[in-house]
């Protein structure tokens, strides 16, 4: 029998890929094991803040389609707001399939094992061993990074993340067209019900997208679509659409078990306000990695520091990012007015963005004056 890899990390995305490159440069015997082919298309804005640059030991720019330099905001298409981000190129557009792509390149340049067609069907506890198994046989590790995504439910047999996950619903729609306003990224509140829409500009078109936090269906999906787009230019029935649900943030929760971690979207991180899902995967990845290096070298408290970490750098901002969410979606025209169009609102959306600032820099405030309003 094979000898055990040191980790199998289970799924090739941002989360999983980002842990890989971090334990394979680290010396370790790392196997990624993806249940599609690789690079692997999937929704997404590819809006990420260029801070995430400082996790990785290599250039991430040839996965940046796209600087953002502005953000326009409209209620309804109309009653624009626009941001200019600060700081030199803050905001990037990745093209989600070559980030994930350079991180594996990366992962097995450093002597990473890349199976791919390798769906992992169960997890089992041998002794001092992780056993995963699918349709193309079993493998052993000591330890296991559960990577596996929104749909993933290898986490809650082994009560790891939210028990109860929350999704948001979400319609990507990429169109090929010529660009305007390339350095622009739009988003507009109004149009969706409990959410909002966006459009990234990349190279050769637009990511396109809408997302509602508050129930399961943006049923209006078809109809904003047909007002948005052609508010960019665009026909009304353009580009390629792909609905998928999103798992959010909703609560602590304890992200490690004995030699097992959870991470990325599979860990519930994604934020429940902005859909901002890639620096939290990216981030978690990362940390995972120092820990379980920590743990394989033999120290058994390391795992629970990546829990406490997770907490600390990305979870309490986002239990603000949540309660935000639950009072402007509901009213979201006051949120508009109040919390939008305010003189510094802009800049502060655009710090959160650009990863400057988290939700509880501002969230009190915030909320004092949607509540205040309501009443
Ligand atoms: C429409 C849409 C737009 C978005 N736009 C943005 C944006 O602009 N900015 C942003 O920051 N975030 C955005 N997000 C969120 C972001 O895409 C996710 O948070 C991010 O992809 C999470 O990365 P991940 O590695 O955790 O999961 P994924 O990227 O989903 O990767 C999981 C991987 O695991 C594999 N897998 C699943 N099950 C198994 C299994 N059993 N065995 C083996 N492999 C498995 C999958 O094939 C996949 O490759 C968006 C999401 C959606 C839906």
């Amino acid at each position: 029998m094979q000898p055990p890899f040191d980790v199998a990390v289970v799924g090739g995305g941002a989360a999983g890929a980002s842990c890989a490159v971090h334990l394979a440069l680290a010396g370790f015997n790392v196997v990624v094991l993806e249940q599609g082919p690789s690079p692997r298309s999937k929704p997404c804005g590819g809006g990420m803040a260029a801070s995430v640059q400082q996790w990785f030991p290599f250039a991430l720019s040839p996965a940046v389609d796209q600087v953002i330099r502005r953000v326009r905001f409209t209620w309804c298409l109309e009653d624009p707001v626009v941001a200019e981000l600060p700081g030199e190129a803050p905001f990037w557009i990745v093209q989600r399939q070559r980030l994930d792509a350079h991180l594996l390149q990366h992962a097995t340049a450093a002597g990473a094992e890349l199976r791919q067609n390798w769906p992992v069907h169960a997890l089992q506890r041998l002794g001092t061993l992780w056993e995963l198994q699918g349709p193309a046989g079993s493998l052993r590790a000591r330890a296991v990074v559960i990577a596996a995504g929104s749909s993933s439910a290898l986490g809650a047999p082994l009560a790891l993340g939210s028990p109860r996950p929350r999704y948001a619903s979400t319609i990507a729609v990429e169109v090929s067209a010529p660009v305007q306003e390339s350095e622009t990224a739009r988003f507009d509140f109004g149009l969706v019900h409990h959410g909002f829409c966006w459009s990234f500009p990349r190279q050769g078109g637009y990511s396109i997208g809408l997302g509602t936090f508050i129930g399961r269906e943006p049923a209006d999906g078809q109809t904003v679509l047909e007002q948005l787009l052609p508010d960019l230019g665009l026909e009304a029935d353009s580009g390629v659409r792909t609905s998928c649900a999103l798992r959010i943030w909703d609560g602590h929760h304890r992200l490690h078990g004995d030699g097992v971690v959870v991470v990325g979207d599979a860990a519930s991180l994604c934020d429940p306000f902005l859909a901002e899902g890639i620096r939290p995967a990216l981030l978690s990845g990362t940390a995972a990695a120092a820990s379980l290096g920590q743990w394989l070298r033999g120290d058994g408290q390391a795992l629970a520091l990546y829990s406490a970490r997770m907490r600390r750098e990305w979870g309490e901002s986002m239990a603000w990012g949540k309660r935000i969410a639950q009072v402007f979606y509901r009213v979201p025209r006051i949120g508009y007015q109040l919390g939008i169009k305010r003189p510094t609102a802009p800049q502060r959306i655009a710090q959160i963005l650009s990863g400057q600032m988290g939700y509880g820099d501002i969230a009190q405030r915030v909320i004092k004056r949607l509540l205040f309003q309501q009443g």
